[in-house]
């Protein structure tokens, strides 16, 4: 079997039971991680090509004795390390049909049904959002393109690939139009020789703020931080303060985080947006992680502004559940769309849109891209949006209760209470004085063993001076017994290593 057509139809079929037959047993494993350490991984996993090809079922085998064993399973109740989901089997469904039937979503006769199905969900977000219709916004188009009358006062969007490319996207826009109000087209021109703006988010906020200013030609200074508080949010009155100094008319955007990657904490977004809806500046929310409560039923009101963005950033391969990638960038006023349009006759020709055909090749920073949109939709559609909510309001839950048995806990030490589902803590046993150094050595000593052991997935990230140890319960299925399980694993470990090794293993090298 060579390409998929009508004359594989058969073996299709019977190849991908074999391969499904395979991940059944990978799962029925039932091991958070059974492969070894880097070095073992590497030497297990070296690809060797050959100017001959081999059959599948050689392949197969492969895959099934070096690929599988030395993958982490984010299905198992005890991988809580990262925004790094269990997916649902419908999404597994949706990949199957997307890679199959291989629509691409740049124009649409490469995607006829797919670009409709797209938009739609696009539509649906921005409701979710409670983006309003802006009545009286002001039309700048940079081409002579027709404008399509029903767009002019809508919110739009488009797939992305994640989280990062959302926010490039808020940024890239954000930018365009804070040059435009200064009557120059850097989309044209480019931005030598303009005077710097500035861009505000929390000190808390995702690395790809200062990336992608770097890639939009801004550098990585324009990023400036404003402090955040004990919860991780930001902090109104540095904020202020730093409009002032910089001067509102200097400020590019302010990124506002709806879930930061290791507190999960929110930062004040009805405040955020009074400030910027005053002083005339771009709001881009970063909701990668928060937007999810989007659909809780108890924890909606924790997003509460979310819809007076300008931007937003959203992510199905996280709190959504759905395989990688699935993410979404939505717009209050989809005509700040215009200042990244480009025409070429291949794809979306003036002609098309005077014909009212969507070719969303405009919207995106893609070209070829995949039908990502299908996963959420039938996601959506199986479960509805009750019981998303509920999915995702479980893990909250246990992460609350994670919580607990950790601040009730002699030898551990709670960092902070969760706000999303992230809980961040560190192993301190008592009665036992260590430094600073000793404890971080110790703790990422912990995450490492729990691993390697099959254990459990854990993270280790810095807050303040300590390394802690963090939970990002994105499994639904996760209890307070699983949490319990593995709190004893860790304080199991971690004495064994202070026994083993008190003395002398902290200063080794
Ligand atoms: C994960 C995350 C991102 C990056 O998203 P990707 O999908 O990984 O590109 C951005 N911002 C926040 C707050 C995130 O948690």
């Amino acid at each position: 079997m060579h390409l998929l057509n009508e004359q594989t139809s058969e073996q299709y079929l019977t190849q991908i039971h074999k391969t499904s037959a395979i991940i059944k047993e990978w799962l029925n494993d039932n091991n958070v991680y059974s492969g070894g350490t880097p070095q073992q991984v590497q030497a297990a996993t070296s690809i060797n090509i050959q100017p001959q090809g081999r059959d599948i079922e050689a392949i197969l085998a492969d895959i099934q004795d070096k690929f599988l064993p030395n993958c982490v399973s984010t299905a198992h109740r005890h991988c809580l390390a990262h925004l790094h989901p269990p997916t649902l089997v419908i999404g597994q469904i949706a990949e199957m049909i997307i890679a199959a039937t291989n629509q691409s979503m740049d124009s649409w006769n490469q995607s006829p049904a797919a670009t409709y199905i797209e938009k739609d969900l696009v539509e649906w977000l921005c409701q979710l959002c409670q983006f309003e219709t802006n009545d009286d916004v002001q039309i700048h188009t940079q081409t002579d393109a027709p404008v399509d009358n029903q767009a002019r006062h809508k919110a739009g969007g488009v797939f992305t690939s994640g989280g990062t490319q959302s926010n490039l996207m808020g940024l890239l826009l954000a930018r365009n139009k804070f040059y435009t109000a200064k009557g120059v087209d850097v989309h044209k021109e480019g931005m030598l020789g303009q005077p710097r703006g500035i861009i505000l988010c929390s000190d808390q906020a995702h690395f790809s703020i200062e990336k992608n200013a770097a890639l939009l030609g801004l550098g990585v200074r324009c990023v400036e931080k404003v402090k955040s508080d004990a919860s991780g949010a930001m902090l109104m009155s540095h904020l202020q303060q730093k409009i002032e100094e910089t001067g509102a008319d200097n400020v590019m955007a302010v990124v506002a985080t709806a879930g930061t990657t290791d507190l999960g904490a929110i930062d004040p977004l009805i405040d955020i947006a009074n400030i910027c809806r005053d002083q005339k500046i771009w709001l881009h929310i970063d909701a990668a992680w928060g937007g999810a409560l989007l659909l809780s039923q108890r924890y909606r009101h924790l997003i509460e502004g979310i819809q007076a963005a300008d931007s937003i950033t959203l992510d199905f391969h996280k709190h959504f559940f759905l395989p990688i990638s699935c993410g979404a960038f939505l717009l209050k006023n989809q005509q700040d769309f215009e200042s990244i349009r480009h025409h070429s006759e291949y794809l979306n020709s003036p002609d098309d849109e005077k014909d009212n055909i969507p070719n969303l090749v405009t919207y995106s920073l893609q070209t070829t891209r995949r039908f990502d949109a299908l996963k959420l939709w039938m996601a959506l559609d199986f479960l509805g949006t009750k019981d998303y909510g509920v999915l995702i309001d479980n893990c909250l839950r246990t992460a609350r209760q994670a919580a607990k048995r950790i601040e009730n806990h002699a030898d551990f030490v709670l960092v902070h209470q969760p706000i999303i589902s992230s809980v961040l803590f560190y192993f301190k046993p008592k009665n036992t004085a260590l430094s600073d150094k000793q404890l971080s050595q110790l703790n990422r000593q912990i995450a490492q063993d729990l691993l390697i052991n099959n254990i459990a997935n854990v993270a280790t990230t810095q807050f303040e001076q300590h390394l802690c140890l963090k939970f990002t319960i994105l499994n639904p299925n996760t209890q307070a017994c699983d949490i319990d399980n593995i709190i004893e694993q860790m304080t199991i470990t971690g004495f064994d290593r202070l026994q083993n090794y008190e003395g002398q293993y902290y200063d080794a090298p």
